[in-house]
């Protein structure tokens, strides 16, 4: 569903993805650890072109860019190949001056080309399958931290992405936001949809990733199971790492 090859990103001389190959398989979550600046936002904007990669091949659904491009990418290329992926980050990006309701309608009247009341009962349907039926109508200074982290999601949802792309949505929230925002994904993996998940939360990398990868300066250095991968001891930095966030 998604495959990526050979994948290296430079920032001014400086490479933060070096070589990175990854086939993802639909209905799978993927938990992707490891220390700061080892490139793993920079690898999701990648994924989503919001950053171009320098080489490689990605494949997203019927979607397929080779970099570099013989010719500049169109406005419009991005903008297919991107509304084929959700993005949620770690604060909050919700537009302060519309509601919740609002704030998830847009993208179905702007992108999806639904007429106001089609994109009411939609966005309706994806507050209420984050537990937020009652809170439509608020803005998101009212609503606590996990409250729009989960409107974030719903907003994701709306476009019908082929996978989500979450970087660290938990790590801006007061400790006892976090399980909220958790339940929610694991409710989205449940129904079938592709996540993946930049996070610090080992326990849920351990108990709901089907796979995680361990990055480290730029490379994917170990990829498995949860149980293969926490228990690598023969790597002391991801042991080091692993024990330090636990
Ligand atoms: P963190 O856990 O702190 O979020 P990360 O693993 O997400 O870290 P990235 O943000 O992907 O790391 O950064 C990887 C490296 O790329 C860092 O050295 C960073 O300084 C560099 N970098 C990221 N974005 C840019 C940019 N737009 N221009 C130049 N360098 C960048
Ligand atoms: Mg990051």
């Amino acid at each position: 569903m998604l495959t990526i090859r050979q994948l290296s990103k430079q920032f001014e001389g400086s490479e933060v993805l070096k070589n990175i190959n990854i086939d993802i398989t639909e209905g799978t979550t993927t938990a992707i650890i490891g220390p700061s600046g080892s490139g793993k936002s920079t690898l999701l904007n990648c994924i989503n072109l919001l950053e171009l990669p320098s080489q490689g091949t990605i494949r997203l659904g019927d979607h397929s860019l080779t970099f570099p491009t013989s010719e500049k990418l169109s406005h419009r290329t991005i903008l297919e190949f991107r509304q084929q992926t959700g993005m949620v980050f770690q604060g909050n990006h919700l537009f302060p001056h519309m509601t919740a309701l609002q704030n998830i309608m847009l993208g179905l009247v702007t992108v999806k080309k639904k007429n106001k009341n089609d994109a009411l009962v939609c966005a309706k349907a994806l507050l209420h399958k984050v537990g937020l039926d009652a809170y439509g109508e608020r803005y998101p200074y009212q609503l606590s931290g996990g409250q729009q982290q989960r409107v974030g999601i719903a907003r994701a949802m709306a476009m019908e992405p082929r996978i989500l792309l979450f970087d660290e949505p938990t790590s801006a929230l007061d400790p006892e936001l976090v399980e909220e925002v958790l339940e929610v994904m694991k409710d989205l993996k449940r129904e079938g949809m592709t996540l993946f998940v930049v996070t610090h939360e080992m326990a849920f990398a351990h108990r709901v990733a089907d796979s995680v990868f361990f990055m480290d300066q730029g490379e994917i250095i170990e990829r498995g199971s949860p149980q293969e991968v926490f228990s690598k001891k023969d790597n002391e930095k991801l042991r080091y790492f692993v024990s330090r966030l636990s």
